[in-house]
């Protein structure tokens, strides 16, 4: 497998305090990879570096080959590299269908005011984005939602309808972050096979950090460790899990925290 997504060297300061360091990884083409570390390891910096809110001081990111350091992360989006967000307090005063109909516009980077406006006449939009929002919601199980707020869905369904926006748009990487935060246990069996089927069956390559080990050990591999803001190692779960430089960076954590 080669690499999708790879960084080299990346490093980040926020003022006296140096998030990010030298840090290098790889998301192999076709992978759910798995991004782990103790709080304040520099994840959260990491993500926003490769998917561009944030530019390093110095490194560099590839996407397909192709240097995306300085990229906008629209630009990024339109060359099928996607970061998901929580769902905006605009975007929860919109139902489930009109939400995954204004998916495809939102990724051209479109100003977000006149979308709301549109968002009105969504019913009589384009039949073809209709009709594949309404594949989309039941590959995701949200059709009996169809006409729900996504404000007032749980938190495990909005994650759900999260995924299913990217369904709607031709991304080929995805970044999550913390997928399972707030998730209640009975949705999160779903949000794991739906993550697992957009990537069998949508040919979806994923790059996910989670705190829930058990999420990470059922879907993620290879498994990159993350501390002090640089690269501890990588490799299968069963592996990570038993190297004591990992329980030591995790240990070391706890104490500071
Ligand atoms: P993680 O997601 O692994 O918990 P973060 O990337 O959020 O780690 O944070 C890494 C370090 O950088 C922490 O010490 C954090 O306090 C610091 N940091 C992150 N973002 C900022 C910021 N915008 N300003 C100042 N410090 C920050
Ligand atoms: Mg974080």
């Amino acid at each position: 497998m080669s690499a999708m997504l790879s960084a080299q060297g990346l490093s980040r300061r926020f003022g006296g305090v140096q998030a990010v360091h030298d840090m290098g990884l790889e998301v192999p083409e076709g992978s759910i990879t798995g991004l782990i570390g103790p709080n304040g390891a520099g994840k959260s910096t990491l993500f926003n570096l490769l998917s561009g809110v944030i530019r390093p001081q110095s490194g560099l990111v590839q996407y397909k080959g192709q240097d995306v350091t300085r990229v906008a992360p629209y630009k990024r989006a339109r060359l099928g590299l996607i970061r998901t967000f929580q769902l905006s307090r605009e975007f929860g005063r919109l139902t489930v269908l009109e939400n995954l109909m204004l998916s495809p516009q939102m990724q051209l980077g479109e100003k977000m005011w006149p979308l709301f406006t549109k968002a009105r006449d969504v019913a009589t939009a384009d039949a073809k984005i209709y009709e594949r929002a309404l594949e989309v919601m039941e590959i995701a199980k949200l059709t009996p939602l169809r006409d729900a707020y996504a404000g007032d869905l749980s938190g495990g369904q909005k994650k759900l309808l999260e995924l299913a926006r990217t369904l709607m748009i031709d991304c080929d990487l995805i970044l999550l972050d913390e997928p399972g935060a707030g998730v209640n246990p009975a949705l999160m069996g779903a949000l794991t096979e739906m993550i697992r089927s957009l990537n069998t069956d949508h040919g979806k390559t994923f790059l996910i950090v989670e705190h829930d080990m058990d999420l990470i050990s059922r879907l993620c591999d290879p498994v990159v460790v993350m501390t002090e803001g640089t690269f501890l190692t990588s490799g299968p779960f069963d592996t990570i899990r038993d190297d004591p430089r990992v329980i030591k960076a995790y240990l070391g954590g706890a104490v500071d925290a």
